[in-house]
C-alpha cells in the first residue's frame, strides 16, 4: 500500500479501478478536495492504456459525435459529449502536462508513446495525494442504511461516503478487467443489457481461409440481415486463417455479434474494388481483347495473387484455362465475384481479443452526473455502461469524460 498526501475534504470517495476512466475520476474528485482512494486488481495502474493504439494511444477524436457511439440511449451519449468533448479533452491532458498531437482528427500523445499518458496521470494522481492501493482485487461492495459503502477485500473491509465504479468490462481480462464490474452493479440491483465483444475479428466458414491469411486488401465489408444490406464500412480488410479483421471488420462487429445473439450464422459480403464504376469491367475486357492469356494472366493485374485463385475456383475456372475458351459471361462472373464475395459469419473472437464490449450496465439506471438512481452515492463510469465507441479514440473519450463528470459529482457534499 502507497499513502500519499491527504485530501482535505470531508468526503471519502473510492474508486474501484484504476484503469482510463478510473484514474480521471480519481483525479477530478481529489482536486474538488475529497479523499480519494483507488482499488485497483493488478499490480499497477492503467495496464488497457498501454496497449491503446497499438501502443501510441489514440485518445480521442477531432469527430467526436454521438454517431461514433452505439448505446440504448444516444440522448444521454450526447449529453455527456456536450459537458466534456474533445477541447475539453485536450485541455484536460495539457493541465497534467501531456501535449496532445492531431492526426487527421485522430488525437495522441505528442510522444506517440502510450506510457506518457499513463505516467503523467500517475504523476497527477501522486501529486494530489490520492491513496493508491494496487494488487487490490475488490471482492464485494455493500450500501449500508446509513448510506455509506462497505468494499470488501480480500482479508479487509473499507468504508467510503462515495463509490466510483470503474472496472471496465471483459474485453482484453488480460489487461484486468474481467467484468468484475458488471457483478457488483447486478448485485447492487443495476439492470445489464447484454454483453458481446466489440472491436473484434469475425470467424467465418470456408476452407480456403487458410489459402488468404495475410492477404491486405481495400474493400467494402457490408451486413445483411434477411436479404437486407443494414451496415458497411470501407476500408484495408486483413483476411486471417478463419475469417476477417481489420479496421471494418472490427467497426461492424458489435452489429454481427449482436445479430449472432439470434441467430447460428451472419451473411456478409465483401466488395474487393469499392471504388470502380459500373462500367469498370466493360473498359478493363475492352482493352484486354486482343490479349492472348491465361485467365490467371487476364487477371493478374487487378487482385492479390491469393484471392485471385479463390475467384477463379468459385467461378469454376482453373488458373491455367485460356482466356480464348472462356465466354463472356464467366469473366464477368470472376468480376463479379470480386465485387460481391459472399461469406458466411459464425462468430467472432472472444472477450480476449476484443477491444471493447457493446451493452453493460443500463444508461436509464443513472442519472446524468453518472450516479445510480436506484443507490446513491454510487457512481458507475466508463466501458462498464452500455455505451461503446468506434475505432478512432471514441472509446477512451467516454472513459475521460464520464470519469471527469461523475469524479466532479462524487466529491460533491451533499
Ligand atoms: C488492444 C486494445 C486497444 C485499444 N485501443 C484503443 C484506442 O486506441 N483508443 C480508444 O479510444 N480505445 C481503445 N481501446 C479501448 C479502451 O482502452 C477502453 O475502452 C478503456 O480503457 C476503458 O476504460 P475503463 O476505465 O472503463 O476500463 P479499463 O481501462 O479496462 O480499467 C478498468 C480497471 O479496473 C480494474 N478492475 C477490474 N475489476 C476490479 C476489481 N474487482 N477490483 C479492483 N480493480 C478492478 C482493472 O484491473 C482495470 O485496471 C483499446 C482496447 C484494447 C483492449
Amino acid at each position: 500500500m502507497k499513502i500519499l498526501r491527504r485530501g482535505v475534504s470531508e468526503m471519502k470517495v473510492c474508486v474501484i479501478g484504476g484503469g482510463a476512466s478510473g484514474m480521471v475520476a480519481a483525479i477530478t474528485a481529489a482536486r474538488a478536495g475529497a479523499q480519494v482512494t483507488i482499488l485497483e486488481k493488478n499490480d499497477r495502474l492503467g495496464k488497457k492504456i498501454l496497449v491503446t493504439g497499438n501502443g501510441r494511444c489514440n485518445l480521442g477524436n477531432r469527430n467526436l459525435s454521438k454517431e461514433q457511439y452505439y448505446s440504448e440511449d444516444l440522448a444521454f451519449v450526447d449529453r455527456v459529449l456536450d459537458r466534456f468533448g474533445t477541447e475539453e479533452t485536450i485541455s484536460f491532458f495539457r493541465s497534467i502536462g501531456l501535449l496532445v498531437r492531431e492526426k487527421n482528427g485522430y488525437l495522441y500523445p505528442y510522444s506517440e508513446q502510450a506510457s506518457s499518458v499513463l505516467d503523467v496521470l500517475r504523476y497527477e494522481l501522486e501529486q494530489l495525494g490520492v491513496i493508491l492501493r494496487t494488487g487490490c482485487p475488490v471482492r464485494g461492495l455493500v450500501r449500508s442504511g446509513s448510506g455509506t459503502f462497505r468494499v470488501m477485500l480480500q482479508d479487509e473491509q473499507l468504508f467510503f461516503d462515495r463509490v466510483i465504479l470503474a472496472c471496465g468490462s471483459q474485453a482484453a481480462p488480460k489487461t484486468g478487467s474481467s467484468g468484475d464490474g458488471y457483478l457488483f452493479a447486478r448485485q447492487l440491483g443495476l439492470t445489464l443489457l447484454p454483453v458481446v465483444p466489440a472491436l473484434v475479428q469475425l470467424r467465418c466458414r470456408g476452407s480456403f481461409w487458410k489459402s488468404v491469411a495475410g492477404v491486405r486488401s481495400e474493400g467494402r465489408l457490408c451486413v445483411m440481415e434477411k436479404g437486407r444490406l443494414i451496415a458497411s464500412e470501407r476500408g484495408e480488410l486483413q483476411l486471417t486463417e478463419y475469417g476477417v479483421s481489420g479496421i471494418p471488420t472490427f467497426q461492424l462487429s458489435r452489429i454481427v455479434n449482436r445479430l449472432l445473439a439470434n441467430s447460428p450464422e451472419v451473411e456478409l459480403f465483401i466488395d474487393f474494388m469499392p471504388d470502380q464504376p459500373d462500367e469498370f469491367f466493360s473498359d478493363f475486357t475492352r482493352n484486354m481483347k486482343k490479349r492472348t492469356r491465361t485467365v490467371e494472366e487476364y487477371f493478374a493485374g487487378l487482385w492479390n495473387k491469393k484471392l485471385l485463385q479463390v475467384f477463379l475456383k468459385e467461378a469454376g475456372l482453373r488458373p491455367s484455362d485460356s482466356v480464348r475458351n472462356i465466354p463472356r459471361q464467366t469473366l464477368e462472373r470472376v468480376y463479379a465475384i470480386s465485387r460481391h464475395f459472399s461469406v458466411v459469419c459464425t462468430g467472432s473472437n472472444s472477450f480476449d481479443q476484443a477491444q471493447v464490449c457493446a451493452g453493460g450496465v443500463s444508461l436509464d439506471e443513472l442519472t446524468d452526473e453518472l450516479e445510480a438512481k436506484k443507490v446513491p452515492g454510487l457512481y458507475l463510469i466508463g466501458e462498464l455502461l452500455d455505451v461503446d465507441g468506434k475505432c478512432g479514440g471514441y472509446n477512451l473519450h467516454w472513459a475521460w469524460s464520464t470519469g471527469y463528470i461523475a469524479g466532479s459529482a462524487a466529491a460533491e457534499e451533499t
